[in-house]
C-alpha cells in the first residue's frame, strides 16, 4: 500500500508539480487547493503526511497546521510546512505548534521525497525499509506481510515475530533461552518448550511452500534459519 500524501497549495502549477514529484517517488498525492478543502480531504482520504504550503488564500498553513495539532483525529498526522524564503524566520513558530519539518521553495524533488522519507522514518521505524528476503519468501516490514513468491502466508503474532528475528539473523544457532529473550522479550517468565511450539506452528505454516526446512533444529544448541540444507 503506498503513502498517502495530502498536497495543500493554492498554486496550481506548484500543487501540479508536487503531486507528479510525489507519484515519481511512489506516494500517493491527494490536492487540496485551500485550508477548507484540506480540512475536507483530511478526513475523507486521511493521508500519511501533510505537506502544508506556508500562504494559503483562506487561513494561514500555520494556523491549519495549529488546527490539525489540536484535533484529537489529526493530532499524529505529520507536517511538513512549505515556505518561502522570506517566511524563514516563522519557522520557530512553526514548531512551537508542533510541525514535524520545513521545505523551502525552491526545493529539488529529490530533497523533498528525502524529508518526507525522513519524517515517515521517525514516526514508523520501519519505513521504507527493505524488505527481509530468504529465497522465494519474504516480509514486508510495513504491512507485516509474509509471502511465498506472490502468495501470502497466514502467521500468528508469535510466530512473525520469530520469523522475523530469524530472517535477520540467518546462519546462525540461537538457543530456546536466547529466543526467548529476543523474541518474547526477557521480562517474562515462558517455559522454554513453548518455543519449541511456535517453532512448529511457524514450519507447519511454511510446510505448503516446502520452506519448513529453512527452519532447523540444530541438535543440543537450538534452532538456525538457513536457506542451505
Ligand atoms: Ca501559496
Amino acid at each position: 500500500m503506498s503513502t498517502r500524501i495530502l498536497v495543500v497549495e493554492d498554486e496550481a502549477p506548484i500543487r501540479e508539480m508536487l503531486c507528479f514529484t510525489l507519484q515519481r517517488n511512489d506516494f500517493e498525492p491527494i490536492e487540496a487547493a485551500d485550508g477548507r478543502e484540506a480540512q475536507a480531504k483530511v478526513i475523507d482520504t486521511p493521508p500519511d503526511l501533510i505537506l502544508l504550503d506556508w500562504m494559503l488564500p483562506d487561513i494561514s498553513g500555520i494556523d491549519l497546521a495549529r488546527r490539525f495539532k489540536k484535533e484529537e483525529a489529526t493530532r499524529e498526522l505529520p507536517i511538513i510546512m512549505l515556505t518561502a524564503r522570506a517566511e524563514e524566520d516563522d519557522k520557530v513558530k512553526g514548531f512551537d505548534v508542533g510541525v514535524d519539518d520545513y521545505v523551502t521553495k525552491p526545493f529539488s524533488p529529490r530533497e523533498l521525497s528525502a524529508r518526507i522519507n525522513a519524517v515517515l522514518r521517525r514516526i514508523s521505524p520501519t519505513h521504507g525499509k527493505p524488505n527481509l528476503a530468504a529465497g522465494p519468501l519474504s516480509i514486508d516490514l510495513q504491512s507485516h506481510r509474509v509471502s511465498v513468491d506472490d502468495n501470502t502466508i497466514e502467521l500468528g503474532p508469535t510466530e512473525f515475530r520469530l520469523l522475523q528475528f530469524f530472517m535477520s539473523h540467518p546462519e546462525r544457532v540461537y538457543s530456546r533461552s536466547q529466543l526467548l529473550d529476543q523474541v518474547w522479550g526477557g521480562n517474562v517468565y515462558i517455559e522454554e518448550r513453548t518455543v519449541d511450539v511456535h517453532i512448529r506452528r511457524l514450519r507447519k505454516a511454511l510446510t505448503g511452500h516446502h520452506l519448513d526446512r529453512y527452519i532447523q533444529t540444530v541438535r543440543g544448541a537450538g534452532y538456525r534459519f538457513s536457506v542451505r540444507d
